[in-house]
């Protein structure tokens, strides 16, 4: 699984309450990939959570 940040972040965290393994925010969010593995429910469930849709999962 891969996950990228889109530009459009508006670092609002949501992700990271819901994922904090996996995301981290300050002004935009950054993705720990060493911690996807094991934690692809969250990622998918804080990319479909993202209000401006800026998680990308592939
Ligand atoms: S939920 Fe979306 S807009 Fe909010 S911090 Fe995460 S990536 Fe950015």
């Amino acid at each position: 699984m891969n996950v990228t940040i889109e530009d459009s972040c508006i670092g609002c965290g949501a992700c990271e309450s819901i994922c904090d393994a996996v995301f981290h925010v300050e002004d935009k969010a950054e993705v720990n990939s060493s911690n996807i593995a094991g934690n692809e429910d969250c990622v998918k469930e804080a990319a479909g959570a993202c209000p401006v849709s800026a998680i990308t999962v592939a």
